[in-house]
């Protein structure tokens, strides 16, 4: 057995930072042995400029939306966007001239084909995936990237709700259909990769919708996201305010959700009581007083809530940074996504690292990596295979540079 050995200016575990004499000491196939110092780790040390880190975690992307990079500008507002990506989704991108034409289908595999690529190649080893359809599952198949497929259920209306989760059961069905047969070729019965229905947000889920996929994700990790706009919360206080505009696309005139006086979050959580890990996505105007309630929630209904920040997302929506002092200091737990490329100039846990340093200058380096890479890890419930150097583990060995503004995979 021949071993890898690695040294940086800093050497993060998934707990603390090291200094340049310890050596990270993996197996030929990156299976942690320990972390040396120095002196005890003999020769052919690889030794680079940054930081070591485990692979990295994206607890929050939709690979299926890759096709909209550059398309919708930034700084529109929430609700200009959602109705951009409700009508542009399925747009056909008009060939500039001179160009050939090409079939959007095409363009869409491309795009998604690079998007994994370029994950993989900056040191994502594993990501909790939102999609709507099942466009993303031929790529995953071939993926060496761990894959957490989130479907994403919309249904507006209790009277569709029976419908619509049958349609979103069948999407799931093709994820698990592919990983029986990544299983098959691996010799095992199934591929690690996991499919669970999940609501989209609380602005597109109707009561029968949210009781019905509480019932079928019993134990899972599900995903919603949550208070990214402060129209969220006046739907449900008063039943009117921004998203009419979002609902008239697809034919309501009024609100079809309940009004009950409450914020959004108290609103549709209490549907919850399925030892989920419930992954409240964005968060950005969520109130203190909404994350203390939730945590008292959640303890007595056995829930277990993460907080996921997509801060160059929100930049790129509402120009406006989640509030994750206060987030740190109620004690949740955080982990990072890149959102799409609908919302996002890359997909880049890095560069997200990068934006939380530049606007929260008082964090320490190690909480930030920490969320890149065990609090996400563990949220995804992989952290006996990602996350930290511990030995027996293979979470990938990244080179981060010190500022986080780069990221690529040594192993
Ligand atoms: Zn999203």
């Amino acid at each position: 057995m021949s071993y890898l050995k690695f040294k940086a200016d800093h050497l993060f575990d998934g707990y603390r930072l090291w200094d340049d004499k310890h050596v990270l000491i993996t197996d030929e196939n990156g299976i942690i042995e320990n972390i040396a110092p120095i002196d005890d780790a003999g020769d052919g040390i690889q030794s680079y400029h940054g930081i070591l880190s485990p692979g990295l975690i994206n607890c929050h992307c939709h690979l299926e939306l890759s096709h909209l990079r550059n398309v919708i500008p930034p700084h529109t507002g929430l609700i200009e966007f959602l109705c951009s990506v409700v009508t542009k989704r399925e747009a056909s991108p008009n060939p500039s001239d001179g160009e050939a034409y090409e079939d959007p289908a095409i363009t869409k595999m491309n795009s998604i084909v690079a998007a994994e690529k370029e994950m993989y190649d900056n040191g994502i080893v594993a990501v909790g995936d939102i999609g709507n359809t099942a466009d993303t599952a031929d790529v995953k198949s071939k993926s060496n990237i761990r894959w957490q497929n989130f479907v994403e259920v919309l249904s507006f209306t209790d009277e569709k709700a029976d419908e619509n989760i049958e349609h979103y059961k069948k999407v799931a069905q093709v994820f698990e259909n592919q990983n029986l047969q990544i299983g098959g070729r691996a010799g095992k019965n199934q591929s690690r990769n996991r499919t669970s229905l999940v609501p989209h947000a609380p602005y597109s889920i109707s009561p029968k919708t949210f009781r019905k996929i509480n019932e079928i994700t019993k134990g899972q990790v599900i995903s919603i996201h949550n208070q990214e706009n402060p129209a969220e919360d006046e739907l449900y206080k008063t039943g009117g305010g921004g998203y009419l505009k979002l609902f008239k696309i697809f034919g309501m005139n009024t609100s079809p959700f309940p009004v009950t006086g409450k914020s959004s979050i108290r609103s549709y959580l209490p549907y919850f009581n399925n030892k989920q890990t419930i992954f409240l996505v964005h968060n950005t105007y969520m109130p203190e007083e909404d994350v203390i309630w939730a945590s008292e929630y959640a303890r007595a209904y056995g829930l277990r809530l993460v907080y996921c920040v997509c801060v160059n997302a929100n930049l790129y929506i509402e120009n406006k940074v989640p509030p994750i002092e206060m987030l740190l200091k109620n004690n949740c737990t955080i982990v990072l996504g890149t959102d799409s490329y609908s919302s996002n100039w890359q997909l880049s846990i890095a560069k997200e690292m990068e934006a939380i340093q530049k606007n929260f200058p008082k964090l320490f380096p190690e909480t930030i990596l920490q969320w890149a890479t065990l609090n996400g890890a563990s949220a995804l419930h992989w952290d006996n295979e990602f996350g930290s150097f511990e030995k027996g583990k293979k979470p990938g060995v990244i080179l981060l540079s010190s500022d986080f503004s780069d990221s690529k995979r040594l192993v």
